[in-house]
């Protein structure tokens, strides 16, 4: 199928893109990569009547490490955010998450902002985000606004953005040393969205106590998850295979699952998420003790 006739915008600032969007209100669409507005489109789930898109601003497309942060452009593709050494060096669960992104095709294109702002569940960034407690910075006409990932992340395809707003930043805290992350994704097969998914970010002391920890969810429930549960029982004791054991099953029980006919059951979907909680976790500590990444 093609699409509906739409108008197609492209402005050159932050500022005109806004104006547009306050203008035209339900009926415009920012494109960003387009990897899922256009399909949307031509499937006509969705018509809109104004295409504003963004990739002729300049500036909305970086990746910059200051201030103890990780500042990523909204723009910025997912292969870019796959080979930075910037990435890879300072927050390398943000590489890997986005190793595992879709197929080449998907990572050229797909940005960071517009797999946020699309808010699927199945979506790999809004777990790794979560894990790593990022702040997301939107702009509207008037005001610009900085909001946790938690927060943004509302519900199924439905996030925090107003209609005439643009998310402009995606901000995580570099972690600091002795701290180890990783994203263990299971998928039918390469390419497709997740089954399940975990991203873990952790910091341990000298000791081997847990000091800080962050868990997200992909795939299992109505949007991106914080496993809450499974981080209180990381943090302040020492990791021992006890503890991984009770934090993966924590992590299940945060899981909320519904059945998935393409993916599998709720149980399913809820043992595969104790299964790669543990495994994350074990990954997380080999390379927050400086194991291999
Ligand atoms: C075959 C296929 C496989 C895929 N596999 C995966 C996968 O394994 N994991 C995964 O996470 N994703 C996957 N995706 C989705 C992919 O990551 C998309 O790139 C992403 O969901 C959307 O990013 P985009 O830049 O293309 O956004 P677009 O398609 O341009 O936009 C998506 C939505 O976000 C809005 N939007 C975009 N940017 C902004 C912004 N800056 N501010 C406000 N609103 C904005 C748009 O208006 C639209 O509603 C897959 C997609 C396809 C087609």
């Amino acid at each position: 199928m093609i699409p509906r006739k739409f108008e197609y915008f492209a402005p050159r600032s932050i500022k005109e893109a806004t104006s547009l969007l306050k203008k035209f209100g339900p009926d415009a669409k920012i494109l960003a990569g387009g990897v899922s507005l256009i399909p949307v489109m031509k499937l006509r789930f969705g018509s809109p009547a104004k295409i504003i898109d963004i990739n002729r601003i300049p500036g909305l497309e970086y990746i910059r490490a200051s201030g103890g942060r990780l500042n990523i452009g909204a723009l910025t593709r997912h292969a870019e955010l796959e080979r930075s050494k910037t990435v890879k060096d300072r927050v390398f669960l943000l590489s890997e998450t986005a190793s595992v992104i879709g197929d080449p095709q998907v990572r050229n294109m797909g940005t960071i902002g517009g797999s946020l702002s699309h808010s699927d569940p199945s979506g790999d960034w809004g777990a790794a985000i979560i894990a790593l407690r990022g702040e997301l910075t939107i702009q509207g006409p008037r005001k610009r606004r900085r909001m946790k990932v938690d927060d943004f992340l509302v519900d199924t395809f439905t996030s925090a953005l107003q209609p005439d707003e643009i998310l402009t930043e995606i901000s995580v805290p570099i972690p600091p040393a002795r701290s180890g992350g990783a994203y263990m994704k299971l998928e039918r097969n390469l390419g497709d969205f997740a089954t399940a998914a975990v991203a873990v970010q952790l910091t341990i002391d000298p000791k081997g106590v847990c000091t800080s920890a962050g868990i997200g969810l992909t795939a299992v429930g109505p949007k991106n998850l914080r496993a809450e549960k499974a981080e209180n029982v990381l943090v302040g004791h020492p990791l021992t295979p006890k503890t991984l054991e009770e934090a993966a099953a924590a992590a299940a029980e945060d899981a909320q699952p519904i059945p998935d006919p393409l993916r599998g059951s709720a149980e399913y979907k809820k043992e595969m998420t104790r299964v790669y909680a543990r495994r994350g976790i074990e990954r997380a500590i080999s390379r927050a003790k400086g194991g291999k990444k």
